[in-house]
């Protein structure tokens, strides 16, 4: 990504400036939120999309309660993001449970999943 900006923080393999994370914790949550992807029931996009989200609500945290300078609007935008991932998370999780409940021959993966994703839980 090509951004004479700052980075403030980073998501998978790529560093973002605060705009840029916005943008793209946007793109993912949009990608959650749109009934065509539930739709769809792909198992491994599901859970490459849980663990992006959950990583960006982190960020998004640690942004928040770091020594960034933050006007009121940037904060805004954190919070949204926050509270937005936590309802597509769920929403999310829950369409997962019936997807397994219709597969239950392909969980193998589950575990390693939810382990990565356990240690980076905000309670
Ligand atoms: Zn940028």
């Amino acid at each position: 990504m090509n951004c004479a900006k700052r980075a403030v923080t980073s998501v998978g393999e790529e560093n973002f400036c605060f705009d840029h994370f916005c943008a793209r914790c946007y793109e993912l949550l949009e990608r959650g939120d749109s009934p065509l992807s539930l739709a769809a029931g792909d198992y491994a996009e599901l859970a490459g999309l849980l663990y992006r989200l959950d990583e960006c609500a982190q960020r998004a945290l640690e942004i928040s309660l770091g020594e960034i300078e933050l006007n009121n609007l940037d904060r805004a935008r954190l919070l949204d993001i926050l509270l937005w991932s936590g309802d597509v998370t769920t929403t999310l999780r829950q369409k997962r449970g019936k997807t397994n409940a219709k597969r239950a021959g392909e969980e193998a993966g589950q575990e390693l999943v939810e382990g990565t994703m356990g240690r980076g839980r905000l309670n």
